[in-house]
Order: C-alpha cells, then structure tokens, then sequence
C-alpha cells in the first residue's frame, strides 16, 4: 500500500463467517448471535503468495489481542505495486483459503475481488469503512507489517484511514518500530500520549506495536527461490507449497 494514489488495497476485506466471506454477504450476523463484542482483525496484503511470515503475524496478533477472527484480504490490484506483475486473483486467492484452512479463525475475504472487466483499484479506507459497517457491533483492527505502516502517507486519504480503526503493526526485520511514529501528522497525536510505550495513541484511534514477530519470509524471496526452481519448504504452509508446485506457479 503505497503509492501515490493511495492506499492500498490490500486488504480490506472481510471475510465470511462461513470460511469465505465475500461482497454479498449480507450482516455477518454471527457476532450479532453472541450477543457480546467481538473483536476482528483486517489482514491485507498482495500474498503473492501467502507465507509462513503472515501465519505467524496473523497468530501472533490474534494471542495477543485476544481476536476472534482475522480476515485475510488479497488486494485484486494494490495502487502501491501498480507495475508489479501479480499472480492472477484466483490463485492468489485459493493460496489464502488453503493456508487459512487449518486455522479456526483464520478467514479468507473475498472483499477486494475484481468484480469484472474494468481493472480497479481497491482503497484500504473504503475496504475499512465498510468492514466496519458489516461488522457494527466489532472492534476493528488493521494489521500490517511494519515495512507498509512506514508507506502509509502515500495511501489513498491516509488521514482518514488513520481515524478509522485501530492498527496493530508487525515487525519485520530490518524495520524499526520507532521510527512509526514519524509518519504519523503531529496534530493526530493525542496530547494525553500513553503510558503504554507499546502503542501510539491518536486522536481518535490507537497504532498498536507488536514487537515479538521476527520472520524473514518475504513473498519476494518465495518467488524468486522458485524462480530457480529451488525449494520453498517451510517458508509457505505445505498445502500452499503443494498448490504452487502442482499449478507451476511462479517458474
Ligand atoms: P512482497 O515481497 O511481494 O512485497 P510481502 O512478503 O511483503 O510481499 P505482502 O502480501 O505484501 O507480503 O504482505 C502483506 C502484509 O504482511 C504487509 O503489511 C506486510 O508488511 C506484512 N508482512 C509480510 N511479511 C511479513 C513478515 N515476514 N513479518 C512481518 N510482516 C510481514
């Protein structure tokens, strides 16, 4: 999510609660069934494809914040990677379900999926904005990994987004939490701070910092090993690992 357009698209999607959750479903009513607040995740990203980086942020947020579902979201086309060639929806998509699909509350979202000829663009805050409406009665929280937080003034009405929800960010080596802060506009800043130095705390929303993620695995270096035809085991889920050598994805 970068990109001078803004915002990425990555994500946003929500998920259904039935393992696939898409556009069209109507209300998520099973938060509403529990009678209490829930409280999800947004997981966005291009997952071309998905590793075992994001299985282990993905856990990682969902101890830590006690989450009762994280919606994986694969950008159709991230405004901030617009001449990367990605690997198309489908795949990417179906690499998500498998991986998500020994994990309980691990949901693939078809929130940001092409829906039809014209190529478009999925900005983060509108894919926020009508999560949050789908999911009403839920605290909402939107991951990313440190590396994309530090891009985040070129997406698409950043400031808004900002206001939107509450972050949880992720460290990835070679990015430092502390430098977070900076790309965040003072006057968003609330004057009270926190006593808490592992969160930011702004005007109207909350940056979490979850420093305890360490994984390497990049999707660039899962491609790129395959690309030489070398071995990515263990750097993906063995069925995702198993989809991409069976459909010769990424040769
Ligand atoms: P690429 O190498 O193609 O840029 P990527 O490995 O960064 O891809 P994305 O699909 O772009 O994967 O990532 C989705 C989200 O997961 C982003 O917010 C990214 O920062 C985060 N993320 C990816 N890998 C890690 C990792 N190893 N540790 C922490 N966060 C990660």
């Amino acid at each position: 999510m970068t990109g001078t357009h803004s915002g990425g698209s990555h994500g946003g999607g929500t998920g259904g609660h039935g393992r696939a959750h898409g556009h069209a479903q109507a209300g998520h009513g099973a938060h509403g069934a529990r009678g209490h607040s829930r409280a999800i995740a947004l997981f966005g990203g291009t997952f071309d494809p998905v590793h075992t980086g994001h299985i282990t942020v993905a856990h990682a947020v969902q101890r830590r914040f006690h989450l009762d579902a994280v919606y994986f979201v694969p950008s159709s086309r991230p405004p901030h990677k617009p001449k990367q060639s990605l690997t198309p929806y489908i795949h990417r998509y179906a690499m998500v379900s498998l991986a998500c699909a020994d994990h309980a509350n691990f949901i693939p979202s078809l929130a940001e999926a092409p829906d039809g000829a014209t190529p478009h663009v999925n900005y983060t805050v509108d894919t926020v904005r009508r999560f949050k409406r789908e999911h009403r009665d839920d605290h909402v929280y939107f991951v990313l990994g440190a590396d994309q937080f530090l891009e985040i003034p070129t997406w698409h009405n950043y400031e808004q987004l900002l206001d939107s929800c509450d972050f949880i960010i992720a460290s990835r080596p070679g990015f430092r939490l502390d430098a977070l802060k900076l790309v965040i506009p003072p006057e968003k800043l609330s004057r009270v701070g926190s006593s808490d130095t592992n969160v930011i705390a702004l005007i109207k929303s909350r940056v979490h910092l979850l420093s305890t993620v360490t994984s390497h695995v990049s999707s660039t270096e899962v491609r790129q090993r395959l690309e030489r035809h070398q071995s990515v085991h263990g750097m993906v889920p063995a069925k995702v690992e198993e989809y991409i050598l069976g459909q010769g994805l990424y040769r």
